[in-house]
C-alpha cells in the first residue's frame, strides 16, 4: 500500500458490514492490499440482537462488527477507514489503478481519494418504512422485517404484519408458520387482492384493510395497532415490509447492469457487468439477505477477485 495524497491499493471495499468485512479478511489473507471504507450505518442498526449467524446466534450487531474488526487488525495490508464515506467512484483510463474512489470523512489522516485496481461494493440497502408516526420506535425492538431472523422470538404471539407492497400475502403465509394469530394490515393500500384475501382468511389470517393511525406500546414494546377510526387491535409484536433502496449514488458515472429494484446484477461470484467492479451482500441483486449470506458473498467475491487480479481461473 502506498500513501500520499492518493493511496494506491489492490482493492477498495465500500461498506464495512458483514459482506465488506468478510471480503477484507479473505483479501488480507491473500496478501492483497485493501482499504475498507465504512460510513458506519448498517441496515440492522435498529436491532439489539442478530440471529441465525452460525456460532453467534443472538449476538448484538455491534459486537459482530467489533469481533470482525479485531480479526482484521492482524493483517497489516488491510486498512479500515471508519466514519468515512465514498462519495464517488470513477473508472480511470490510464495510470496505476483502474478506479479512483473519492472519500469524505472527519477523522484525521483520511486520504482524499484511493486508487484501486478493483472495487467491491458492499454498501447494503436503505429502508423506508410505511408512513406510521411511531413505527421507527418499535422497529428492531418488537417489530422486524426479516422473518427468518426474528420470528422465532415472537412465535405463538398475536402478531401484526404491516405492508403496502404486492408481496404482502406471500409474507403473511410465511409468518403464519410461527403464529396462528396473525393480522395483516394493508394500511389502506390495495396490496392484497380479493383472491389472496380469501385464501388468507381460509387459513385463519385476518386481513385488515383500514388505514393505521399509529402503534401503541411502551419503550419499543408494541401492544396495539390503532386504526384511523379509533379501533385498537392488540398485538405483541410483528413485522413490517419496508421498501428497500440501493445506496449506490456514488457509482453515478459508471454504467452498470441493475435489477428492477436498482441492485447490482452480478454473476455467482460477485462480478458486476464492469470488469474490476464487484458487489456482495444486500447491495447485490436480489437485495435484502441475512448477515451470514452477506458474509459468504463477501468471502466468495474476495476469492474470485484475487484470481482476477492475477489473471488465473482455478478452482480452490
Ligand atoms: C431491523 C433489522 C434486523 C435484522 N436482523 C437480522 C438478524 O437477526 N440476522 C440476520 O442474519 N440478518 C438480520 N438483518 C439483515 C442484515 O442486517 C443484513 O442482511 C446485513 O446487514 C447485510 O450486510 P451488508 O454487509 O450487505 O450491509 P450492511 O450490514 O448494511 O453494511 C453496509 C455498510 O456500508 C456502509 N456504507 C453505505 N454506503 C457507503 C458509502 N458510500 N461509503 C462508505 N460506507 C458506506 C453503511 O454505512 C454500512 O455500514 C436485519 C436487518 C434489519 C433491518
Amino acid at each position: 500500500m502506498t500513501d500520499g495524497p492518493t493511496t494506491e491499493v489492490d482493492v477498495v471495499i465500500v461498506g464495512g458490514g458483514p459482506a465488506g468485512l468478510s471480503a477484507a479478511l479473505n483479501l488480507g489473507r491473500a496478501r492483497a492490499s485493501v482499504v475498507l471504507v465504512d460510513a458506519g450505518r448498517p441496515r440492522n442498526a435498529a436491532t439489539l440482537r442478530s440471529h441465525g449467524f452460525l456460532t453467534r446466534d443472538g449476538v448484538p450487531p455491534l459486537e459482530l462488527r467489533k469481533l470482525a474488526r479485531a480479526e482484521l487488525s492482524a493483517y497489516a495490508d488491510v486498512r479500515v477507514l471508519d466514519r468515512t464515506l465514498v462519495t464517488a467512484v470513477q473508472q480511470r483510463e490510464c495510470g496505476g489503478g483502474r478506479f479512483i474512489a473519492a472519500l469524505s470523512g472527519r477523522a484525521a489522516g483520511i486520504p482524499p481519494a484511493v486508487s484501486a485496481r478493483s472495487v467491491l461494493v458492499a454498501t447494503g440497502l436503505r429502508e423506508t418504512l410505511p408512513d406510521i408516526p411511531s413505527l421507527r420506535a418499535y422497529y428492531g425492538m418488537t417489530i422486524f422485517s426479516c422473518a427468518a431472523c426474528d420470528a422465532w422470538e415472537l412465535q405463538d404471539r398475536p402478531l401484526a404484519l404491516i405492508g403496502e407492497t404486492p408481496d404482502l400475502a406471500a409474507r403473511a403465509r410465511l409468518i403464519a408458520r410461527w403464529t396462528d394469530r396473525l393480522t395483516v394490515f394493508t394500511n389502506g393500500s390495495d396490496a392484497i387482492d380479493t383472491v389472496e384475501e380469501a385464501e388468507l382468511t381460509a387459513s385463519g389470517i385476518v386481513v385488515e384493510r383500514r388505514a393505521i393511525d399509529d402503534l401503541e406500546g411502551d419503550r419499543g414494546d408494541v401492544s396495539a395497532v390503532r386504526l384511523v377510526d379509533g379501533t385498537r387491535i392488540g398485538v405483541e409484536g410483528g413485522f413490517v415490509r419496508p421498501q428497500w433502496h440501493p445506496a449506490l449514488d456514488f457509482l453515478g458515472g459508471i454504467d452498470l447492469e441493475r435489477d428492477e429494484f436498482g441492485n447490482l446484477v452480478t454473476d455467482r461470484s460477485g462480478r458486476t457487468s464492469v470488469v474490476g467492479l464487484y458487489a456482495a451482500g444486500d447491495a447485490a441483486s436480489p437485495g435484502p439477505q441475512q448477515l451470514i449470506v452477506a458474509a459468504g458473498q463477501g468471502a466468495r467475491a474476495a476469492a474470485v477477485l484475487v484470481h482476477d487480479l492475477i489473471g488465473v481461473r482455478t478452482a480452490h
